[in-house]
């Protein structure tokens, strides 16, 4: 399974974007171009050429066959469909942040997450998307406002540097956190981070610099979901990563939930239960049960490798399923 991430396609995802189209329309678009509708199904592999259907688990993903080139498509250019892996749908999914309510999208550039966001939100609330790098947040508006998004503020400043307690973020009930990460779970790009028969060929320093690389990004993730956790109204804390380092995503849940007393793990039940492959539970001695809380996926899931935990406030959570 060590080469996976060279010889793998994925499907051609399609995130309908709810603010300007309905799926309906996207599907009877692709018709009209030849397309045939077909059943959703869980194994994707072999998909026929000029076949689409529904996903499996998002209401609002359709799929269609690999290497299905989109980028010049009239619905992707203006705006009314998102090429998304559906890995990375899961997040805002999960997050479902409610009509009217008020969000942050912490690490927010180039903004897919944030206009899955803007959404499911059906353009009401507010959210404010941070991110650290300027063109990138440059793309996020140009995407965003093409999405029809009129929700979202873009502001080019450190999630860290955003103050918890400032009167403007007083409302925010739901926090996405979608950190740097080492990318390790990305089909079709080679790091060198995972495979381990090359890794006896490496030179021991290069080792070395993976494990202090990980090392670095995992302290900077912890640092990054408890600054979350600050937010005095935050309900909803979703954290995700495109890795398949532990290091990255069970350990980092396991030291939060170490580190603060206010924020839990949601249930499975409301972490995309349908979804069969969860948190490696190896890493949670004497609690499997949290293990079964986290969702991974890999590209035998027909998605890249991908992460993600949702934290909630306890005292909410425990109020709400009374
Ligand atoms: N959520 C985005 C999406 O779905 O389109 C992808 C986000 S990408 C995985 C991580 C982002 O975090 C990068 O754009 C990076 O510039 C940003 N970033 C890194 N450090 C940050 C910080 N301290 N505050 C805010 N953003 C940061």
């Amino acid at each position: 399974s060590s080469d996976y991430r060279n010889s793998v396609s994925l499907p051609r995802y399609v995130r309908v974007n709810t603010i300007k189209t309905t799926v309906e329309e996207v599907i009877e678009h692709f018709q009209s171009e030849g397309y045939v509708l077909e059943e959703p199904i869980k194994i994707l592999n072999n998909l026929s050429p000029k076949t689409i259907r529904k996903d499996f688990h998002l209401s609002d993903l359709l799929i269609l066959p690999p290497n299905t080139d989109l980028h010049n498509h009239a619905l992707y250019l203006s705006g009314n469909i998102i090429l998304q892996d559906k890995a990375s749908c899961f997040p805002s999914y999960i997050c479902s942040p409610s009509i009217n309510s008020y969000a942050i999208d912490a690490c927010a550039a180039p903004g897919n997450k944030t206009s899955h966001l803007s959404a499911i939100m059906n353009n009401t609330g507010k959210i404010w998307a941070f991110d650290l790098d300027k063109k990138r947040l440059k793309l996020l508006e140009k995407l965003t406002q093409r999405a029809g998004c009129k929700n979202i503020e873009a502001i080019h400043k450190s999630f860290l540097d955003v103050d918890p307690l400032d009167e403007r973020y007083s409302k925010v009930e739901y926090i996405l956190v979608d950190p740097s990460c080492s990318g390790s779970g990305i089909v079709n790009r080679l790091d060198g981070l995972v495979d381990s028969s090359e890794q006896e060929t490496y030179q021991s320093d290069l080792i070395q610099k993976t494990q202090e690389r990980l090392k670095n990004l995992s302290e900077f993730q912890i640092k990054i979901i408890l600054h979350a956790f600050k937010f005095p109204s935050a309900k909803k804390v979703v954290y995700s990563t495109c890795s398949i380092h532990s290091q990255e995503n069970e350990q980092v849940v396991k030291e939060v939930l170490q580190q603060n007393n206010n924020f839990i793990l949601a249930n499975r039940n409301d972490v995309i239960p349908t979804w069969d492959r969860r948190g490696i539970s190896s890493e949670f001695v004497d609690d499997e049960e949290s293990a079964e809380k986290l969702i991974r996926t890999l590209p035998e899931d027909f998605t890249n490798g991908f992460f993600v935990a949702c934290f909630v406030r306890k005292t909410s959570y425990m109020e709400n399923s009374a």
